[in-house]
């Protein structure tokens, strides 16, 4: 067993019952995954990349995990998988994504995993939950917190929190 690490994952619905395929999500992370140490506020984004779509719910987690990256990514497809999720174009709606943003200050570039996730400082509606439960943690990359690369974001699509 490996050191634990925290690995924050961010969650993304725009397909049926968004909230509650989150809240699926959550579950089946945390049973199988890790601990859940922290999780964002429920975001409302227009569609990124294909803006012809219906808008995301997305949220950030912090995971306290023991498995190695690549076993954390492939139960996050599984998660993904038990949503029904079918992909069938690129950027294309999807009752559920899950991706590893950032997993503990490892920089990995494997065919399957790129970590830190490869858009996140382009993308306000990662950065914006991110930054709510981690927004002093090191892009091990860029070498800037998440704040700042939120205070350096261009995106322009608005991101709302939703009020619980
Ligand atoms: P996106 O999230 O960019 O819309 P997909 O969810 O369709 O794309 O993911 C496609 C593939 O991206 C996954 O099968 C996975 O192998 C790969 N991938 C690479 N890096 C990551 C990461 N950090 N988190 C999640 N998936 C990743
Ligand atoms: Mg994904």
């Amino acid at each position: 067993m490996s050191a634990a690490v925290t690995a924050y994952l961010l969650l993304g619905s725009n397909l049926g019952d968004r909230a509650a395929l989150l809240a699926t999500a959550r579950e089946q992370l945390a049973a199988s995954a890790g601990e859940i140490v922290a999780a964002s506020a429920l975001y409302e984004t227009a569609a990124w990349g294909r803006e012809d779509q219906p808008a995301f719910l997305n949220q950030a987690l912090a995971l306290r995990t023991a498995l190695p990256a690549q076993e954390l990514l492939a139960l996050c497809l599984a998660t993904e998988q038990r949503a029904g999720r079918q992909r069938l174009e690129r950027w294309g709606s999807r009752t559920l994504d899950v991706d590893i943003l950032l997993y503990g200050h490892e920089i990995i570039d494997a065919p399957a995993l790129t970590v830190p996730h490869p858009r996140l400082a382009e993308r306000r509606f990662a950065l914006v939950p991110l930054a709510e439960i981690g927004g002093a943690v090191l892009h091990p990359v860029l070498g800037l917190s998440v704040a700042e690369l939120l205070e350096n974001c261009p995106d322009p699509l608005p991101v709302h929190r939703l009020e619980m």
